[in-house]
């Protein structure tokens, strides 16, 4: 089996092992990038000198390696695929055009003429044909990432290729058997195959993206280390009212903002495939479609038809881009897009004021932009309790940010100077907001396609919305589980991982079951939001009897030196004076939250925190302080 050797490099003794781009299984394209190796200030990319799929990594990174160490072992890839190939165009004015809807998948047969891929490049968007009749082998690429043009996008077997191989076709698909079988490589599914991987078990993870799913790649991720670099920049603007004198013109510089983001995610991405390697665990990238109840085929750089004990549906959430008309203008992003838009617009309207929609605002606010948010219903992020509603609400307005309520998007049309009107009827009248982007963000739905659920029998959930489950996570199917965004029980990618727990404690036999009234949530905005347990209105809406303990964050020492005041706590307990809820809208709150949650969890009484030491000062004080408030009285308030 050929390997691929460390080459000799003039004057440079040893080099470090960089980012490894590939994984097991991977197949190769000639020249493609392998690995980069760093030596002193010297960084240089190992590629493939020949096509071949990766059967072993022999190096890890942060590794020493030298002139002839070898790297990476190889199968010889079949002979036979005269594949073409499917590259991204050059479009003058952009280096890297992204990549819009991916119209087909792995083991699609294609027509000639047939719609495959949208690019996005500025304002203009193209839409890349097929030249001939074949199949999808492989979709090399992700939808919303931008890729260099003469990057492969796709590769196409020709139509006689396709014919020769069906003939072939029990040949070239290997029968594999595994004790768990995981679809989707999200913090679902990956979590559920380390759970498993640990206990001794047999596990495949069939992938036909990035590995990391929503969250690493296009999610929280993203979005988090968009908003760090949109705080350095707003603190940078204000850092004269801490006594910080900065010279000269401060300015966002999008390029290297989201070349910062991609970094970030590419780091976690590769560490997730290190876990993968690490466990044990066989990754195969393709698209996995149920044959019957308990066999799977994966088509994709192997073809497999897989045989399971158990299997764990783990495929997430996809964006809903309602049927709007004008929704498909290049002018009209949703967050995936938005995360990748290297012009930072001077003006935006963001249709939906809840979770993906406020995050947008604020992180935008910071940097300058003139935003408008559009919610059709009568408050902001609905999820959280009414006052902490009225709270960002506030907070966003000060800030200059526009919020419209009860406005309901009815259409968006171009302008001839490449603007976008975002229509909208409000109190029964028609209003227009001319912005240079549209954001939509109005939820995502559990994504299902091309799973071939209906060969298994699996039931799914009212209208269809995700995979029914059980509190083990368990299908009505026996031996099939469905975790995280697919079941459409709570979008959040700590609930994805702590259901794919479950899932795997139920296959090994453990009793656990879930319980939502543990999982945190928390919201991005400036300042943030979290909660965790019951809210006023949900304790209200279930007959709970409760009290209410409050604290604001301007009684708070540590909160006034940080210049951030803005916000209050919320405990509630009940007539047991157990702690049954609590929310954060302030500084620190996406950290202060797990320690309500662990309080939460087990059970605790409101004594338990006042007897507790919180260090002074800390923003966690202000838990202290809403304990007390339910008992003595808050002290510094
Ligand atoms: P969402 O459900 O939170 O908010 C969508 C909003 O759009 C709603 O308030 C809705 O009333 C409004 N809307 C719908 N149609 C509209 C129309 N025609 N005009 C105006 N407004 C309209 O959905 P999202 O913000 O897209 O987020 C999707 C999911 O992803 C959520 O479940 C969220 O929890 C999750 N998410 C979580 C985080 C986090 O944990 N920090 C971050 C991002 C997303």
């Amino acid at each position: 089996m050929p390997v691929i050797e460390m080459p000799a490099v003039d004057g440079v003794k040893s080099f470090k092992v960089g980012k490894i781009h590939v994984a097991v299984n991977d197949r190769l394209e000639k020249g493609q990038d392998l690995m980069h190796v760093e030596a002193g200030k010297e960084s240089r990319a190992i590629k493939a000198a020949d096509t071949g799929i990766i059967a072993e990594i022999l190096v890890k990174e942060g590794e020493t390696v030298s002139a002839g160490t070898p790297l990476i072992r190889l199968d010889e890839a079949d002979a036979a695929p005269a594949s073409a190939e499917l590259l991204m165009p050059e479009i003058s004015g952009t280096a890297k055009p992204r990549i819009g809807k991916i119209r087909v998948k792995a083991g699609d047969s294609i027509s000639a003429g047939q719609e495959l891929v949208q690019i996005e490049a500025g304002k203009t968007a193209r839409t890349l044909k097929a030249d001939a009749d074949g199949i999808i082998e492989a979709v090399l690429v992700c939808e919303g990432e931008s890729y260099a043009a003469g990057t492969i996008l796709l590769r196409i077997a020709p139509a006689a290729t396709v014919e020769a191989s069906k003939q072939q076709a029990p040949a070239n698909t290997q029968a594999v058997q595994c004790d768990l079988l995981i679809i989707g490589a999200g913090t679902g599914g990956y979590v559920a195959a380390i759970r498993a991987a640990k206990a001794g078990k047999s596990v495949i993870l069939a992938e036909k993206n990035k590995l990391g799913g929503t969250c690493l790649n296009i999610g929280c991720i993203p979005t988090k280390t968009l908003i760090a670099s949109a705080h350095r920049f707003e603190e940078a603007l204000h850092s004269a009212e801490f006594g910080i004198d900065i010279q000269g013109e401060i300015k966002p510089d999008m390029p290297r903002i989201i070349h910062r983001k991609d970094q970030v995610v590419g780091t976690l991405v590769g560490g997730v495939e290190y876990l993968m390697q690490k466990n044990g665990i066989r990754v195969v990238r393709g698209e996995a479609a149920f044959t019957d109840a308990g066999h799977v085929h994966i088509s994709g750089s192997e073809s497999l038809d897989v045989t399971f004990t158990d299997c764990i549906i783990a495929t997430g959430s996809d964006v809903t881009r309602p049927p709007i008309p004008g929704i498909d203008s290049p002018l009209v992003m949703d967050s995936t897009a938005a995360l990748s838009e290297e012009k930072l617009p001077r003006t935006v309207a963001i249709i939906g004021g809840g979770v993906i929609g406020l995050e947008f605002a604020f992180l935008y606010n910071d940097l300058g932009v003139e935003v408008t948010v559009l919610e059709y219903l009568d408050r902001l992020v609905s999820m959280v309790d009414r006052d902490i509603s009225e709270a960002i609400l506030e907070i966003a307005r000060k800030r200059g940010i526009r919020v419209e309520l009860t406005a309901r998007v009815t259409r968006f049309t171009e302008t001839v100077n490449g603007q976008v009107v975002t229509t909208y009827e409000k109190d029964g009248k028609e209003y227009a907001v001319s912005s240079d982007r549209a954001l939509v963000a109005i939820g995502r739905h559990p994504y299902m396609e091309g799973l071939g659920l209906e060969n298994t029998g699996i039931v799914l959930n009212e209208r269809g919305r995700g995979i029914a489950t059980d509190e083990h996570m368990r299908t009505n199917v026996a031996h099939i589980y469905a975790v995280g965004d697919v079941n459409n029980r709570v979008q959040l990618a700590h609930a994805a991982s702590y259901q794919g727990m479950i899932a795997v404690a139920d296959i090994l036999g453990e009793s656990t079951s879930f319980d939502a009234g543990r999982i945190p949530s928390v919201i991005f905005t400036r300042p943030e939001i979290a909660t965790v347990g019951l809210g006023e209105d949900q304790a209200q809406k279930a007959g709970i009897a409760y009290k209410v303990g409050h604290f604001h964050f301007s009684g708070n020492g540590k909160a006034l030196s940080m210049g951030e005041t803005e916000g209050y706590i919320k405990l509630l307990m009940d007539e047991n004076e157990t702690l049954i809820g609590g929310s954060i809208i302030g500084p620190d709150a996406s950290t202060l939250i797990a320690s309500l949650g662990i309080c939460i969890a087990n059970k605790m009484k409101v004594s338990d925190l006042e007897n507790t030491v919180f260090a002074h000062p800390t923003t966690a004080e202000v838990i202290h302080e809403a304990a007390l408030d339910l008992t003595l009285g808050a002290f510094h308030e």
